[in-house]
């Protein structure tokens, strides 16, 4: 499998993009902001938008680090389980979670650490799943799909939100250039951390483009599948629905 552009074996992945994750959960929120331009705020909040959660729905946020995703969902009412692979970043959502408090109408959140390729919950458990900037780092895609599909109950959802093919060609020139250059030094300079950034920009160029990602969720198992992107495909919303 590859991560970022070398060939390693599936185990060296899940090590490697976790030595990444590890490194990063401290700075992770500062470092959004400063290499999105605080834009990552309305992806997330466009994203949640075609979510739609409800109160008193069962959601699993897959991937979901820090919480960014969690936290507006249960502003919504729904209960929310976060699971990642990663300690750390659970550890700093956790953290955020009682900084930020709650309020009466909101739904419940709970942390949990697991890999989306196994995830240890009963079949037709949620009505939602969402994944946001995470499935480009599971090893196995496929099978967080087919976990994705195995856990949502029948009619349940399916949301993926993840940096995708930017294809307006001026924004592709500019966007490369600053992958190239800025990111990795921001990284350095902001994290501590070329290295991990750089990672980054080459797992998003490696990930499969929108179409393509498309088929694999309707290989999964999910029907009316559809792609919104955004920002001429930097972003993309992948959903499908079960049935
Ligand atoms: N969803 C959050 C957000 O949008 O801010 C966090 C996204 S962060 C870029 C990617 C997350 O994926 C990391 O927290 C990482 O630990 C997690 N991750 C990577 N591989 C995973 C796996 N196999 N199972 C679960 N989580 C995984």
């Amino acid at each position: 499998v590859s991560f970022g552009y070398e060939d390693v074996t599936p185990e060296e992945k899940t090590r490697r993009v976790g030595a990444v994750f590890t490194s990063v959960a401290q700075k992770y929120d500062i470092m959004n902001d400063a290499m999105s331009a605080g834009m990552h705020r309305l992806w997330k909040d466009r994203f949640v938008k075609r979510v739609k959660p409800q109160p008193g729905e069962q959601v699993l946020d897959m991937a979901g680090g820090t919480g960014d995703i969690a936290f507006r969902m249960v502003a919504k009412g729904a209960h929310v389980t976060v699971a990642d692979i990663n300690q750390e970043m659970l550890d700093v959502g956790a953290e955020r979670a009682v900084e930020r408090g709650s309020s009466e109408d909101e739904g419940s959140l709970v942390f949990t650490c697991q890999n989306a390729e196994q995830v240890e919950f009963a079949s037709n458990t949620f009505d939602a799943y969402t994944i946001a900037f995470g499935i480009r780092n599971v090893t196995h895609i496929d099978r967080a799909l087919a976990e994705a599909h195995r856990v949502l109950r029948p009619g349940g959802r399916f949301f993926c939100l993840e940096f995708s093919t930017v294809e307006w060609s001026g924004l592709k020139e500019a966007y490369d250039l600053y992958s190239d250059r800025l990111l990795p030094r921001m990284g350095q300079v902001i994290a501590g951390d070329a290295d991990s950034y750089r990672y980054l920009v080459e797992s998003i160029r490696k990930f499969p483009r929108m179409a393509e990602f498309e088929r694999m969720i309707a290989r999964a198992g999910f029907v009316n599948t559809k792609v919104e992107p955004i920002m001429g495909g930097l972003v993309a919303i992948h959903s499908g629905w079960k049935v």
